[in-house]
């Protein structure tokens, strides 16, 4: 099996630069993703020598008139190798909606940044997972990660059983299949409320190819434990 993979999304945290720097230098290890706010992106890029570099959201467009956006090019020169896509709390908070997080997917696969795109259903439909699967349709998989957070767990300290992680983690994956050839070879991630006690289980019961984490990420113990309890 491959190693896992890391998501560490710090969401709108921390309030100061030094800050920052701190959360970086206790989670640069390989196999993790530091997605940092967009203004940390610098100070996070100079500290880190192992991990890579992600960021939270990007806009549609590469250029222009876009008071407030980010466009993908600049986070690819300042080598960010990820973006989190369609993340639950903008599509919630922000009204982000599909044709907006399929155009966000095309132009980062354009410009050769790996989107992580986040997926969850609200209450236990699977009819909603497969509705927002659908904006992958007409896109190439190979370099795509999908992000699997059942909307009830993010934040909230409420994780999801693990048997009922596993039958999404494998609807995903046929649904995937369907729609694309090899499609459930596609990567995918499980997040919410991931902390050092079950994150092990997401990977080796569940079969998750890794994990995006929101708060424990920013908790030197916390996070320091789960990178050793999945062997990172
Ligand atoms: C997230 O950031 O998507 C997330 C799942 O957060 P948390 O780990 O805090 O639930």
């Amino acid at each position: 099996m491959e190693k896992p993979i890391v998501v560490a999304n710090w969401k709108m945290n921390p309030q100061k630069e030094e800050e920052a720097i701190r959360i970086a230098k206790f989670s640069d290890r390989e196999g993790v993703v530091i997605c940092p706010p967009f203004v940390f992106l610098s100070a996070v890029k100079k500290e880190v020598k192992k991990a890579d570099l992600g960021a939270q959201n990007c806009f549609f467009e590469k250029q222009g008139a876009f008071t407030g956006e980010t466009s993908p090019v600049m986070l690819k020169n300042y080598s960010c190798k990820y973006v989190i896509i369609g993340h639950s709390e903008r599509r919630e908070l922000l009204y982000e909606k599909e044709d907006d997080i399929k155009k966000k997917i095309k132009i980062l696969l354009d410009e050769k940044i790996t989107p992580i795109f986040c997926v969850g259903e609200d209450e236990k439909s699977e009819e909603s997972l497969r509705n927002q699967l659908k904006v992958l349709e007409d896109t190439s998989l190979k370099k795509i990660i999908i992000a699997y957070e059942p909307q009830f767990a993010i934040g909230t300290g409420k994780s999801c059983d693990i048997e009922e992680a596993e039958k999404k983690k494998v609807f995903i994956k046929s649904i995937l299949a369907k729609s694309h050839e090899g499609g459930e070879k596609t990567i995918v991630l499980y997040g919410g409320s991931v902390d050092s006690k079950n994150a092990l289980s997401y990977i080796e019961e569940a079969g998750f190819d890794g994990l995006l984490v929101g708060g424990a990420s920013l908790k030197e113990k916390e996070f320091g434990r789960l990178l050793k309890n999945i062997s990172l």
